[in-house]
């Protein structure tokens, strides 16, 4: 594996963890965008969805094993943000990267929006999709009140 070696590869170096459908779709804009990604999945089928154009570097391995971690520098990092499809693994790894390496950026997704306490707790940033979908939808759902009233105030 090609390693982060001088001091400016360091630089903007954002780790991510779980290369789902988010976390490929985040290191192939965070990497077309410039920054140094390292993204690591257990299952190393998942890394074709990365695209061709990705210049980042890939580990195999589970997020929640220090070694892992360590083998990625962590400690390096300037952000690094948990977007496997396990609550638990994300809890653990971010938990990991801020307890551990005092890593300043560590963002999180979670399932559970009620388990969002224990991340705040770490001091740990979450995104929640079943509380973002839900705030989108209402927000539609008003532009759409909102132009039916200009549109019946428009015809008086
Ligand atoms: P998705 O459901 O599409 O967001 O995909 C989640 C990704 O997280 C999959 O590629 C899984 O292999 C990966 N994953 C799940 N648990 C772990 C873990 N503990 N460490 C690393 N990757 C994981």
């Amino acid at each position: 594996m090609k390693r982060l070696t001088s001091k400016q590869e360091y630089e903007n170096y954002i780790i991510i963890i779980g290369c789902g459908r988010l976390g490929a779709n985040l290191a192939n804009t965070l990497s077309d965008g410039g920054g140094n990604v390292l993204i690591i999945d257990k299952n190393k089928d998942s890394f074709r969805k990365l695209s061709p154009s990705f210049g980042g570097l890939s580990i195999i391995g589970d997020a929640t094993d220090i070694d892992v971690m360590q083998e990625a520098q962590i400690s390096n990092a300037s952000a690094v943000i948990a977007v496997t499809n396990n609550d638990n693994a994300n809890i653990m790894a971010a938990q990991i990267a801020r307890e551990m390496f005092h890593i300043k950026r560590v963002i999180a997704r979670l399932y559970d929006p009620e388990r969002e306490y224990v991340y705040h707790e770490f001091g740990i940033e979450t995104i929640c999709p079943a509380v973002l979908s839900a705030k989108e939808i209402d927000k539609i759902l008003s532009q759409n009140d909102l132009q039916k009233d200009v549109i019946k105030e428009e015809k008086q």
